[in-house]
């Protein structure tokens, strides 16, 4: 039996990138399964929806906008807090941004778990850390939605900004690959930015996920009928039956893996046996796509923990990572 590479140790293969517009004002940057971004262009300013891993990283992302246009890019939105989504950040700055925007739960999960986070994510995938000595440390949002009491000028839970001719709106639609999740979207041209609450033939991470709520979220996203979609990872989806086929694929993932967790539990397994029967399940539909080896072992001790009742996911550190993995895909 071969040992496994940690978790994307073994990836080093940079992918290719696509930018692409998908309406008058929408754009999708993505990356054959890496992380993707979105931005969205008015006639007064610039929204990106995640920030990419590292400045250098961001300042890839940075280029391709000024090949298209040359307004300010006032306002950057993390879709949740996941090291790889939000680091790059400070590459902004120089380019006008004006406010980091998130929910309150991604802003409280920052707070309890965000050095964590970037210590775990960065040796699980050092290839898309390219240039991480750079990183002055975690980023914190300036504008935090539903952060509190709107009287003492705190901001209601969804936030419209008009960037001048394209109004875009953010909320947190529900609990799914985060408990803080945020999407774009531009009503008018019915373009969604689900960030990493949908994925399209890529690895679903739920190491930090609430399966159980995850399905209602993606049932209110479907309920906006968006023609295109750009998900966290994955190719940009045009047309009303290609996001509908993004949404079943995360549901599906998300539904068979928890189905999975809540029976290995039933039958009083222990973890490694339920990794073998999440497997059985789990390899013959999915087991093609990016990133499945890397996310399958945090997915399924995700979900065993929130079937046998932790509500609120147990934080992943270096530490942990290494010692899951070494009894999951040693
Ligand atoms: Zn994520």
């Amino acid at each position: 039996m071969t040992t496994k590479a940690f978790a994307s140790q073994g990836d080093l293969q940079d992918k290719k990138i696509t930018f692409e517009r998908l309406s008058e004002h929408c754009w999708a940057y993505t990356a054959e399964g890496d992380p993707n971004s979105g931005v969205i262009i008015g006639e007064r300013a610039i929204l990106v929806s995640d920030a990419t891993a590292t400045p250098a990283m961001a300042r890839d992302l940075i280029r391709q906008i000024r090949t298209v246009s040359d307004k300010p890019i006032q306002y950057l939105l993390l879709t949740h807090y996941h090291a790889v989504r939000v680091l790059g950040a400070s590459a902004f700055a120089a380019e006008g941004c004006r406010d980091i925007i998130a929910s309150q739960g991604t802003y409280e999960l920052i707070v309890e778990r965000g050095a964590q986070d970037m210590k775990s994510e960065m040796e699980r995938f050092p290839r898309l850390f390219r240039g991480a000595e750079e990183i002055p440390g975690l980023t914190w949002p300036t504008l935090v939605i539903g952060g509190g009491n709107p009287m003492r000028g705190e901001v209601p839970g969804r936030l419209s900004i008009d960037l001048g001719g394209v109004k875009v709106q953010i909320w947190n639609p529900g609990p799914g690959h985060t408990r803080g999740d945020t999407i774009a979207w531009v009503e008018e041209e019915k373009v969604l930015f689900s960030g990493d609450l949908v994925e399209y033939e890529a690895g679903v991470y739920t190491g930090d996920a609430q399966l159980e709520e995850w399905p209602a979220t993606l049932d209110a996203l479907r309920a906006l009928g968006a023609e295109a979609l750009v998900p966290g990872r994955g190719e940009a989806m045009k047309g009303r039956a290609n996001v509908e086929k993004a949404l079943d694929y995360t549901r599906r993932w998300v539904t068979t893996l928890y189905q999975a967790g809540k029976e290995a539990v039933a039958a009083g397994m222990d973890l490694k046996a339920a990794m073998a029967h999440a497997r059985k399940k789990m390899d013959p539909v999915f087991g093609h796509v990016f990133i499945y080896e890397h996310c399958l072992p945090f997915d399924v001790s995700r979900a065993y923990d929130e079937a046998s009742g932790i509500k609120n996911p147990r934080i992943w550190t270096a530490e942990r990572d290494k010692e899951m993995w070494q009894a999951l895909q040693g």
